[in-house]
């Protein structure tokens, strides 16, 4: 269903946003937390530069608030109503679950921030 060439997949897997040939990561694993968002300077296979600007992921916070937002509502749904738990056990789940998944959420919100300025380029992939 997601296939290269969506904007979905370089959000998902955090692929280059213009050929989506490889990670935009030195380590793909999100966990190493020494390394979760250390983003490489260029993408080996087309050249794009990943930070165009100094300080240019900074505007990732914007969208870490959104993605936040979106797990926390998650973890509402499945405890709360899924689960019929106590509100106070709701919120532990919601702080646990920010806890757990922070890695993926800077990830992620570094993803998407980058697609919204560049594009998947189809003439990029053959080169
Ligand atoms: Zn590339």
């Amino acid at each position: 269903m997601i296939r290269k060439g969506m904007k979905l997949y370089s959000i998902l897997f955090g692929a280059c946003p213009k050929c989506h040939q490889e990670s935009m990561y030195t380590v793909k694993n999100p966990y190493v937390l020494s390394d979760t968002l250390k983003i490489n300077d260029n993408c080996s296979h087309c050249g794009t530069k990943y930070r165009m600007e100094p300080s240019f992921f900074y505007g990732s916070m914007y969208v870490s608030y959104g993605v936040g937002i979106a797990f926390a509502v998650a973890a509402f749904v499945v405890s709360y109503i899924l689960f019929e738990s106590s509100l106070l056990t709701a919120f532990i789940s919601i702080v646990l679950t920010l806890i757990c998944f922070l890695p993926i959420i800077m990830r992620l919100s570094r993803n998407i921030w980058i697609n919204f300025f560049m594009s998947y380029d189809k003439s990029l992939v053959k080169k």
